[in-house]
């Protein structure tokens, strides 16, 4: 891909590694979990809670709501930023937060541990712009009529910049298909690797719209690569104000929770043995076990 001074992956360079409040995006793998909407301050306090005790790394939540409708919940603003920044106090959890207005970004990160910018506004060049500016890290989540190029690009905005902390998030993309909300596209896992040092993480929540394609989908990331997962809990799903059809419920999520963990123990434990098998040369004379080499994406922490 032409143009990609800053996002583009050079031969032989490290993927880069996005640091927030101890957590290492990139490096080791990351869950980040909690409502939709902020709506109430026992509704985030409680999921935040409920999805730390699951083993989620960091908080997110939507103080600012760009909806479809100019009549649906738009969220609390400042009110929101103000209740989450109480989550972060009572459990530790870092915070994502969207930003959907060049005039907020500067306060919103007053708040915010990661700035998120949704997929509305992917190719808001001046709201990139000012988020580069504002030396936050940055989630930037596909556009859903956006080429993976067309997503770079925007990446690359924000790293001209000066900023280079910015983390990817594949969110699913329109296409002919009506069953899901979305077509999550898992491509895009090895498809960033290949093309880009930025970390890609996979939020299989508005990806599929549908809760019980969550968990496969979220197994089926981890498979393909991804550093990490964005997903939606909510205390209790049917009275949320937004989303409501794919909020996990806390122990909805803690069981999916516990699969993530056994697979990424499979292939841990699966990466070891290649790597035993290579320093005993089996690879090389076809006798290790086939497959597991470059399969799957290193999954120790
Ligand atoms: C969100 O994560 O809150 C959100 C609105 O997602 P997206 O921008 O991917 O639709
Ligand atoms: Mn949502």
């Amino acid at each position: 891909m032409n143009n990609l001074k800053l996002t583009g992956r050079k031969p032989g360079e490290n993927r880069s590694v996005i640091e927030v409040g101890g957590i290492r995006v990139g490096e080791e793998f990351v869950v980040i979990a909690g409502p939709c909407s902020v709506e109430t301050e026992d509704q985030t306090v409680r999921t935040a809670i409920a999805v730390k005790a699951a083993g989620a790394k960091m908080l997110r939540g939507g103080a600012f709501k760009p909806r479809t409708s100019p009549y649906a919940f738009q969220g609390l603003g400042l009110k929101g930023l103000k209740i989450l920044d109480k989550a972060k106090r009572e459990t530790g959890l870092p915070i994502v937060t969207e930003v959907v207005d060049t005039r907020d970004v500067s306060w919103v990160g007053e708040y915010a541990d990661i700035l998120q910018i949704g997929a509305r506004n992917m190719q808001n060049f001046s709201l990139l712009r000012e988020a580069g500016k504002s030396g936050k890290p940055i989630l930037l989540k596909r556009g859903m009529y956006s080429t993976l190029e067309e997503w770079l690009n925007c990446a690359e905005y924000i790293l001209a910049e000066g900023n280079d902390q910015v983390i990817l998030c594949e969110r699913g993309i329109r296409t002919f298909e009506t069953y899901t909300r979305n077509t999550l596209d898992l491509s895009m896992i090895p498809a960033v690797k290949a093309e880009s040092h930025l970390p890609i993480m996979v939020d299989p929540s508005h990806g599929t719209g549908i809760k019980f394609m969550i968990e496969p989908m979220s197994l089926a990331a981890i498979a393909a690569g991804a550093d990490g997962l964005e997903i939606e809990v909510h205390i209790d799903p049917p009275s949320a104000l937004s989303d409501k059809d794919q909020q996990l419920r806390p122990e909805e999520f803690a069981a999916m929770m516990k699969r993530i963990f056994e697979l990424r123990e499979f292939i841990a434990e699966k990466n070891d043995e290649a790597a035993e098998a290579t320093k005993r040369g089996e690879l090389d004379k076809g006798k290790g076990p086939s497959g597991s080499r470059d399969v799957f994406a290193d999954a120790t922490d």
